[in-house]
């Protein structure tokens, strides 16, 4: 960041454009230029580098990817802010200013090629957009992405803990996630009701080799649907099977786990095993 006297900052554009916030689309901008550099640092990008920037409002941020970046697609839903961002990065040949709902586009169609994607996500659709991301294919280098603390502390969550879920497993077995930063509420503008967190995940061969991953999936989200209850009882209520509890215990016994052992104390070689299993009994 060394030009930042030369980019406009995000309180300077929303002054200048006069422009007024939309709630329904997550719009808390960015006003804290440390955490801005954070998110910078820890995405780690560079000139070979094609990024694609989720919501980048009024380009705050967008400024900065397009001076460190080979190129930089910018997806965002507002068209109003798509106008404005066509003047603020009307200085750059490398961006291109998308307007579209970044869960109706195909991204790895859009770039063609390897990719980073870099975003202070809105947070009402920040778990989908990652999920998303994850499973779209190789193509993806990284993801470094402000979301909702509690988001954050959920993909990030080890077992045996009160944050880790579906969601936990899902995520870290596409990916490592790491915690570049912790970020106050009053970092943005307007002030949301939470705090927030950089993670960046970057996404490698999966952990496990699972014969089945659709139908692991639907095992972890079983085992976590009525957390207080044993996966015995849990595999036993989910739809997708039809085995009796005595089958469920002998299943887990045959590879070490006790009857009364719960979803959120497994790791997720152990959900593999477990799907593999199950997966020879149904089909
Ligand atoms: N990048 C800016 C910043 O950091 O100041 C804005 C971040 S704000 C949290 C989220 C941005 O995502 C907003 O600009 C919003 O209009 C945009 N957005 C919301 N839903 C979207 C969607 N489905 N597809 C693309 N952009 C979206």
């Amino acid at each position: 960041m060394e030009n930042i006297a030369a980019h406009k900052t995000t309180l300077e554009l929303i002054k200048k454009y006069n422009f007024r916030i939309k709630k329904n689309y997550g719009q808390n901008f960015l006003t804290d230029t440390h955490v801005l550099e954070k998110i910078l640092r820890a995405a780690q990008v560079s000139k070979d580098d094609t990024v694609i920037e989720i919501g980048p409002g009024l380009g705050g941020m967008t400024q900065f990817l397009c001076d460190t970046a080979k190129k930089v697609y910018a997806v965002e839903i507002d068209e109003n802010l798509c106008e404005i961002l066509k003047e603020t990065l009307s200085g750059f040949e490398n961006v291109e200013i998308i307007n579209a709902d970044i869960l109706k586009t195909d991204i790895p169609a859009l770039v063609n090629g390897k990719y980073k994607v870099i975003a202070n996500l809105p947070y009402y659709i920040s778990t989908p957009i990652i999920m998303s991301l994850l499973e779209s294919g190789e193509n993806l280098e990284s993801i470094t992405v402000m979301v909702q603390k509690e988001v954050g502390e959920r993909l990030r969550a080890n077992p045996k803990t009160k944050d880790y879920g579906s969601l936990s497993v899902a995520a870290q077995y596409y990916a490592d996630i790491y915690l570049a930063a912790n970020v106050p509420r009053n970092s943005f503008i307007p002030r949301p009701n939470v705090d927030s967190e950089v993670i960046r995940l970057t996404p490698r061969k999966p952990l496990v080799v699972v014969k089945d991953t659709a139908f692991m999936f639907k095992i972890v989200k079983a085992a976590f649907a009525q957390r207080r209850k044993t996966l015995v009882n849990c595999l036993f209520q989910a739809e997708i099977l039809n085995l009796s509890k005595t089958d469920l215990a002998d299943i887990l016994a045959d590879i070490g786990l006790p009857e009364t052992v719960r979803g959120e104390e497994l790791r997720i070689f152990e959900f593999a095993q477990i799907s593999d299993r199950l997966s020879q009994l149904i089909n």
